[in-house]
């Protein structure tokens, strides 16, 4: 069984994008390999040091990703800072990571540039921290966006790096998850582009049906087809990649059908997909505010979660110490 470890941002509600692009394959990830799921609420402070907002954030995250259905008996699902070997690792780790190779980290980059009055060193040194969460529980796989990608590289770097310092083979070079042909981008429904938490497009998996049928009821459409069978505008073509991912084989037929001889009309095609939409997202917010509203579970789901991390983790910072020659008097 192969060793999965993905971090899951501690700030913002999950989107259709987030679910059907990452979560529901983490859900069927979660049976076929030893997974770690944990909340990055270390990393969220780079940019959002925030006491007042920080457990409430987590306590939104994990409750959303098990109402989705990660599963912790199945996972090891637990908050980075119940982890503290982290931050022993990420410390130690430091100590073989070159500033310029930090500096030319393009999210480094692009952080300096948005935001050049809080350039600090948790933001230099942000690609080590997730290094070290990966390394803390030896992964063999990490799923990870395309914008990730160049951290998950750094990572194999360091692991090789400590490697070779020590003459040992005891980090793995941890590889992407493929998922195959089973990944999904989910477009928004304001006329181009992805929907995603920044572009303020988001369908979340909190909100009510009747803020479901308000946001589809307003997606962006065009004047319709002037001649049978002719090629679809980006924002239609955008509401029937979601109804493909929402709806019956027999909804998308009858729908593009209905296009193809021009007779489409699309207040019945928004209604539709709004209702398919809500056929999803119900069940799902429900289990959430149920899961947010029982706090002996979320403490219980916690605990565990951090018992079974720190045994993980502890087992590799203990070797860690050992390799690099701290030893017990
Ligand atoms: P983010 O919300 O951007 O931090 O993304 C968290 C995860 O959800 C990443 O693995 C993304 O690849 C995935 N994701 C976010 N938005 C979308 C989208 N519109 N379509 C597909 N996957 C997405």
């Amino acid at each position: 069984m192969k060793t999965v470890v993905s971090g899951i941002r501690s700030t913002g509600n999950l989107h259709l994008g987030n679910y059907f692009g990452a979560l529901r394959n983490f859900i069927k990830m979660q049976h076929e390999n030893r997974c770690f799921f944990f909340i990055a609420d270390y990393h969220s402070l780079t940019t959002h040091p925030d006491p007042a907002l920080l457990h409430v954030n987590v306590k939104n995250v994990l409750s959303e990703y098990l109402g989705s259905g990660l599963d912790p008996e199945v996972a090891t699902i637990y908050i980075q800072s119940d982890v503290p070997e982290v931050a022993e690792l990420y410390l130690l780790l430091n100590m073989h990571t070159y500033v310029g190779e930090l500096e030319r980290t393009a999210s480094f980059k692009e952080k300096i540039r948005k935001h050049p009055d809080n350039v600090n060193a948790g933001l230099l040194t942000y690609p080590v921290l997730m290094a070290a969460d990966i390394l803390l529980h030896r992964a063999d796989y990490v799923p990870v966006g395309k914008d990730q990608e160049q951290h998950l590289e750094m990572t194999r770097r360091f692991a090789r790096r400590f490697n070779n310092i020590y003459g040992v083979e005891y980090f793995p070079e941890s590889m992407p998850y493929n998922f195959g042909q089973e990944l999904v981008k989910v477009p928004g429904l304001d006329g181009s582009g992805k929907m995603g938490k920044s572009e303020g497009n988001g369908i979340f998996l909190i909100d009510s049906d009747a803020d479901i049928r308000k946001k589809v009821m307003r997606a962006v459409t065009d004047e319709g087809p002037k001649e049978p069978n002719s090629p679809m505008s980006e924002p239609v073509q955008n509401i029937f990649t979601i109804l493909k991912i929402v709806s019956s084989p027999d909804t998308v037929d009858y729908f593009t059908e209905k296009y193809n001889t021009c007779e489409i009309r699309y207040g019945d095609l928004k209604k539709q997909l709004a209702e398919d939409i809500i056929k999803t997202v119900a069940p799902i917010r429900e289990r959430i505010l149920e899961i947010r509203s029982d706090d002996a579970f979320l403490a219980k789901v916690v605990k565990d979660g951090k018992e079974k991390a720190r045994a993980s983790a502890d087992k590799t910072v203990a070797e860690v110490r050992e390799i690099m020659g701290f030893k017990p008097f």
